[in-house]
């Protein structure tokens, strides 16, 4: 199955895009049953969060963490490691703890849910009393509502219509909002937020703990899930850019640009598991894509910043991963503990436009400073590297129209972090859409299927 062209008995279908939608999906059909045949443009499976090797040091292209409610991701996960011979799901799991340098210092007990949270706050360091009593409030608030806002608007003027006070604010919320939802207060979907919100401090004990990734993005699921598509049959092509695809016969096939790669198909189905601007040029000539061309062409994005800097090995945070009150970096993350890289310090700042205009070495020479308040006695870095990622995410907006998974093609479907869900862009979300194109996909094969 070598290019997908040799008439088959069962079902071959395509996915364009190996990121965490696209091998969420390709697993889900995989295991339904179906061959497939994934294309990835890039050398490296996993896409906005994939493996990046800098010196001999492997690294990812962002810092990444998860929740306990990040549930689809971690059942897929589990599966195709242990499928892979390898062990859990590739997290590292702790209680939801929160600790900001010279800021709110927060433990949640291992207690049943809400009263981890309540305990939480009861036993916050570094948040008066009236503030701790907001974030209360609030989420019982939310609670009452049914995590449902009559109309979508900002987080920052959703917080004002809760009279949540400015300490809480910028201890907590703000910054919640900024690691969820990749968009500041001011412009984040309040609605999205409290999602967020619902299905992490508003869920069971479990769904609030701290997901870390205990190893780099590309082996943490995407690798593994190329290892169980192809043992079930299939094919995983890395380094083919598919530039155009074209009807032929009931099905679709795929061209790439590439001289060495002849057409691919016919498939009876397309799963498309490319971020919004890929999926706008790739699919540009199709008018039945109109409405989802009207969506993507809407779309904002938020850029990530990840900055690395390698000290000597002795050099350890206190807690795995620590925040700052004030810029440029928002959270450091220490790989020694994380990923078993001594020394190595990974700082992240989200919807990172304020650094748009810092050379690399000027930023990490910031972010080595900042460092130094929380570390005196730093020695300067042997290596620092900067990543940017200048789409990171689309930019989470109240009333976003986000596209469906059914196209109006027999046989296309999309899947990636953008599609229609309540969820942000996150690997959750992407998991989840990759999920639910492999059902929607598997109803147009099999259509007779209960
Ligand atoms: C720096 C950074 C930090 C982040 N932090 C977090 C976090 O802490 N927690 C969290 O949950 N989420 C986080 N996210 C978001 C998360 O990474 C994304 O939501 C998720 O990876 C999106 O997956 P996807 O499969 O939908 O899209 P993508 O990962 O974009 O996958 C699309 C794939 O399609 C491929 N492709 C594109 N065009 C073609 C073509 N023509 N032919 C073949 N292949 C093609 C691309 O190369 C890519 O691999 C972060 C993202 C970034 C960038």
């Amino acid at each position: 199955m070598e290019d997908g062209t040799r008439p088959v008995s069962q079902p071959v279908v395509a996915v364009v895009g190996g990121g965490y939608a696209g091998m969420a999906a390709a697993v889900a059909l995989a295991e339904a049953g179906v061959t497939v045949c994934v294309y990835e443009a890039a050398p490296e499976l996993g896409g906005r969060a994939r493996r990046v090797t800098h010196r001999s040091t492997v690294l990812d292209n962002g810092l990444h963490i998860g929740i306990g409610a990040y549930s689809s991701l971690l059942a897929i996960g589990q599966r195709v490691r242990r499928a892979a011979g390898l062990p859990g799901d590739g997290w590292q799991r702790r209680p939801l703890e929160w600790h900001v340098h010279g800021g709110l210092q927060m433990r949640a007990p291992r207690l049943p849910a809400p009263l981890h949270l309540a305990a939480a706050l009861a036993g916050a360091r570094g948040l008066p009393f009236g503030a701790r009593a907001d974030a209360v409030r609030l989420m019982l608030a939310l609670r009452q509502s049914g995590y449902r806002l009559d109309v979508d608007t900002t987080v920052q003027a959703f917080l004002a219509a809760h009279r949540q006070r400015p300490p809480i604010v910028e201890s907590l919320w703000a910054p919640l909002c900024v690691a969820a939802l990749n968009t500041p207060p001011e412009r984040a979907s309040a609605q999205v937020f409290a999602n967020v919100l619902r299905d992490s401090l508003g869920a069971a004990r479990g769904d609030s703990d701290l997901l870390l990734p205990a190893a780099d993005l590309s082996a943490l699921f995407p690798d593994p899930a190329a290892v169980q598509v192809e043992a079930m049959g299939g094919a995983v092509h890395r380094g083919h850019r598919v530039e155009r695809i074209e009807p032929a016969g009931d099905g679709w096939r795929l061209l790439f640009g590439q001289q060495r790669s002849p057409p691919a198909g016919p498939f009876a189905g397309v799963v498309l598991a490319v971020a919004p601007r890929a999926l706008a040029e790739l699919t540009a000539g199709w008018p039945a894509l109109q409405a989802v061309h009207a969506c993507v062409a809407a779309y904002a994005h938020e850029p990530i910043t990840s900055v690395y800097l390698q000290y000597p090995a002795p050099v350890a945070l206190p807690h795995p991963m620590t925040g700052f009150m004030h810029g440029p970096g928002q959270w450091v993350f220490d790989r020694g503990a994380l990923a078993g890289q001594p020394g190595l310090l990974g700082v992240v700042i989200s919807a990172s436009t304020a650094q748009r205009s810092l050379d690399a070495a000027t930023l990490a020479a910031e972010v080595h400073r900042q460092l130094c308040g929380l570390l005196p006695g730093l020695p300067v870095p042997s290596w620092t590297k900067v990543i940017t990622e200048r789409q990171a995410t689309f930019a989470c907006v109240p009333g976003m129209q986000r596209p469906s998974t059914l196209t109006e093609l027999p046989g296309i479907v999309l899947a990636g972090d953008h599609v229609a869900s309540d969820y942000p862009a996150t690997l959750e979300g992407a998991v989840r859409s990759g999920l639910r194109a492999a059902e929607a996909l598997l109803g147009h094969l099999r259509p007779d299927r209960g």
